[in-house]
């Protein structure tokens, strides 16, 4: 194929999966010489890119192989042959792919912070220890390496309650995010106190948007993540994850929508989604939107010591070890909670 030839698929390509969201084929034709590069580099060092779903529509469907959640996209690259992985999100998910895959070369195309992982540090989690000799300490997955490694466990927007309700302890201090944490206490049988960050998208929500929503989309369904404030929460239709807020579009009869979480993720359902409609405001993560396709072509080509995901090998040994106590205990709580007669206890409840 000649190159000019080449770069005409290419346009077709990007243009059949950003049409959704607008783009038109001039738009396509600015980035395509970039992505047919990055695509090339790709298989040319046996790599994998991996995209958050809170990244930009270039990146997500130019140049990522997976699309989806921290946890759930580094689980998937383990199974994966590829001996490099690129991740395009924020610092502490590289980390977390980088646990997950030790063996593996991990690379983030910026070094970009979040809110929430950027409110709690290891030596703070290890004076809460003192000062709660009684308590255990559970971390949501959104924290750097080395605090995983002085928790008892870590868990997910998913198996949150699972975790939580079969940790040992009866009183449990939940890091770093406050919000989910409250939410948490409403529905857990523990005694939970929790720290004070946020995450500065999912907090930016008010009630009043909801009700708006409703008023002029009568029988539109809408979803939030928990990291919204308890009382938005109370008020939507559907409160998780990422893959939760898939699995509930994809199996909803309904055709209208809204979503109260990332402007990527909103995008992602508009692409994916052609034949249901997306309603209502979204706000952007400004961590997650410092990644350009320039940056992955960089780290690609010639990457820089703070693109090179390292963690010092006992901070990562620990921190594994909290990720492994995730899976023990969201097992048991599945469990527990069916005992209980609990099993489909959901964050709105
Ligand atoms: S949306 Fe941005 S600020 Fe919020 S948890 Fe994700 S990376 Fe952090």
């Amino acid at each position: 194929m000649t190159m000019r030839s080449e770069l005409a698929t290419e346009i077709r390509r990007l243009h059949a999966k950003l049409e959704k969201l607008g783009w038109k084929e001039d738009d396509c034709a600015l980035i395509a010489p970039v992505t047919l590069e990055i695509n090339e580099l790709k298989r040319e060092q046996n790599a994998v890119i991996l995209a958050h779903s809170y990244q930009t529509p270039d990146i997500m469907y130019g140049v990522g192989d997976f699309i989806g959640d921290s946890y759930g996209l580094s689980v998937k690259a383990t199974d994966h042959p590829a001996q490099k992985i690129v991740f395009c999100s924020v610092y502490f998910m590289g980390e977390t792919a980088k646990l997950l895959n030790p063996d593996k070369e991990v690379l983030v195309p910026r070094q970009a912070g979040c809110s929430l992982a950027d409110a709690i540090n290891g030596q703070q989690v290890r004076e809460l220890r003192q000062q709660n000799p009684q308590a255990g300490i559970v971390c949501y997955v959104n924290t750097y390496a080395e605090v995983k490694a002085e928790c008892d466990a870590c868990c997910t927007s998913a198996n949150a309650v699972e975790v939580v309700e079969s940790m040992p302890q009866q009183e449990i201090i939940f890091i770093p995010d406050r919000l989910m944490g409250e939410n948490l206490a409403k529905i857990s049988s523990k005694k939970i106190s929790t720290w004070d960050g946020t995450c500065i998208v999912h907090e930016g929500f008010d009630i009043n948007s909801i009700r708006d929503i409703r008023n002029r989309f009568p029988g539109a369904k809408i979803l939030a993540h928990p990291e919204c404030t308890p009382g938005l929460v109370a008020e939507v239709d559907y409160a998780g994850g990422t893959e939760g807020m898939l699995n509930y579009v994809k199996n909803s009869p309904a055709s209208t929508f809204m979503l109260v979480t990332e402007c990527g993720l909103t995008d992602r359902f508009k692409a994916e989604f052609k034949d249901k409609e997306i309603v209502g405001t979204c706000i952007l993560c400004p961590y997650m939107k410092e990644i350009q396709l320039d940056d992955v072509l960089q780290a690609l080509k010639d990457p820089r010591p703070e693109q090179v995901i390292e963690i010092p090998a006992d901070v990562a040994q620990r921190a594994k070890r909290s990720l492994d106590q995730m899976f023990e205990l969201e097992k048991a709580g599945k469990k527990l909670l069916q005992e209980q007669g609990r099993s489909k206890l959901p964050w709105t409840a």
